[in-house]
């Protein structure tokens, strides 16, 4: 007899740990949660390095949001540790506030300034449109202009995304504020903070259930036929669950290089973009946020890579082509009531980790005829399969 499962789970990120605990502590049902990772937590996951250091495994993770439903779900699992983000860029061989405000404004111009001239300056330089952005260049050159767009997002993001900004989305560079006051904090939500312990024991208490079962370097081809279950939540990328039936949907890729130093502190922030110089695009040192009081330190560099065979489809890319690619997988996964795909990759958007937590949620929710959130997280929540990338 195969072992029976109500839900066979493939994933152990954010998606698929949501989902299995709310099956599990709200109706009693059991999952199975296998990963081809062998770790829990997806690309959130933590860990403490040889040096003692944790460090963040697949890029920096700010956990932000405005959702109050996903603030309080999480929070039965974690305390939180108070944390706002701030950056630096390094271009012509300075160090320069970013996201861009009244600070990086008064260290272009070298001399004081005020809001109100910043105002008047980016007023003289901006290139206004009379429609909305189309690409992520004209939603940075509509607001600051083409100078400081060509310092701080043109060549970060050819870099970041082998495409010129014109060939992307206005949200992939428009999610970076840009400001006219002394707000040095890279992101806007409400709530910035950081689970207490780290994400990966934040992901294993949610996962901590008598009625949930966890099965690492497993993939879905190792346990199908093998398990019996009724309903699956498919949170990989949705080409390949289709065995790329319409062609592989474009990806961009990572390496990350870490490097442990014998000082307590690399660099004056938490992370460092460099939009102009050098092959990374970010060397990230995580002590400055974990709060961890250590004589050493870990950075990891980040370079951006195609993807590839043996490597990890970090983004989905998003831009107007792969959307359309992306849409005719859409389009056959709704014929699949037995299957929930949930999260970045099977739903192919460019989401952070609260929003893949409202998504989640709210097939929770859709699943069972439930309305938990009160309509509060479906603007951040699409249902699945009916919205757009980024
Ligand atoms: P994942 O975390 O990708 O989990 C999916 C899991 O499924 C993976 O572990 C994978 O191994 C497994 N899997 C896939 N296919 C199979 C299969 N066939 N069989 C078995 N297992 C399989 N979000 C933020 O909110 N703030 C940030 O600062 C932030 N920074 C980021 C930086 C980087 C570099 C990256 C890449 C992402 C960042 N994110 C950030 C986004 C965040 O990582 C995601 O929103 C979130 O982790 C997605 O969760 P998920 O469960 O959808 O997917
Ligand atoms: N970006 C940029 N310059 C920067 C930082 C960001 O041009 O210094 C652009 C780039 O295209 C990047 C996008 O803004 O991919 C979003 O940046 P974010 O730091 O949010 O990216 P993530 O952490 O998701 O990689």
């Amino acid at each position: 007899m195969k072992p029976a499962f109500d839900l066979l789970v493939i994933g152990a990120g954010f998606s698929g740990a949501v989902l299995a605990e709310r099956f599990a502590r709200v109706l009693g049902k059991s999952s199975l949660v296998i990963d081809r990772r062998n770790h829990v937590a997806g690309n959130a996951f933590d860990e403490y390095d040889g040096a003692g250091v944790l460090v963040h495994r697949y890029g920096p993770h700010y956990f932000r949001t405005n959702s109050e439903r996903v603030r309080a779900y999480l929070s039965q699992f974690t305390a939180w540790r108070a944390a706002e983000y701030q950056i630096l860029a390094f271009s012509d061989g300075r160090l320069w506030n970013f996201p861009i405000n009244l600070n990086t404004f008064e260290q272009f111009l070298g001399r004081p300034s005020s809001t109100e001239e910043m105002e008047v300056t980016l007023a003289k330089w901006r290139v206004p449109l009379a429609r909305p952005p189309r690409n992520s260049e004209e939603v940075i050159v509509a607001q600051v202009g083409r100078e400081l767009y060509e310092k701080f997002f043109k060549n970060y993001t050819r870099k970041q995304w082998r495409r010129d900004p014109s060939e992307l989305d206005p949200g992939v560079c428009g999610r970076i504020p840009i400001r006219t006051n002394r707000d040095n904090r890279y992101l806007t939500e409400r709530f910035q903070a950081l689970p207490a312990d780290g994400y990966t024991p934040l992901i294993q208490r949610i996962l901590d259930h008598p009625k949930i079962e966890v099965r690492l370097g497993i993939t879905l081809r190792d346990v199908i036929g093998k398990v019996s279950f009724k309903h699956l939540v498919y949170s990989g990328p949705v080409d390949e669950f289709f065995q790329h039936r319409f062609g592989p949907l474009p990806y961009r890729s990572l390496r990350f290089e870490p490097e442990t130093l014998p000082v307590p502190f690399f660099q004056p922030a938490v992370q460092v973009n460099y939009p102009n110089d050098f092959e990374f695009t970010r060397i990230v040192e995580t002590k400055h946020i974990t709060g961890q009081v250590l004589p050493v330190t870990t950075i990891i560099r980040e370079y951006p890579e195609d993807y590839g065979p043996g490597r990890e489809p970090y983004y989905p890319i998003p831009a107007p082509e792969a959307k359309a690619a992306y849409a005719r997988y859409a389009r056959l996964a709704a014929a699949y009531p037995n299957v929930s795909f949930v999260g970045r990759l099977a739903t192919y958007r460019y989401y952070n980790m609260d929003q893949v937590i409202a998504m989640a949620l709210a097939e929770f929710d859709r699943l069972t005829g439930s309305h938990g959130g009160h309509g509060e997280d479906h603007h951040t929540a699409p249902r699945r399969n009916t919205a757009t990338t980024a």
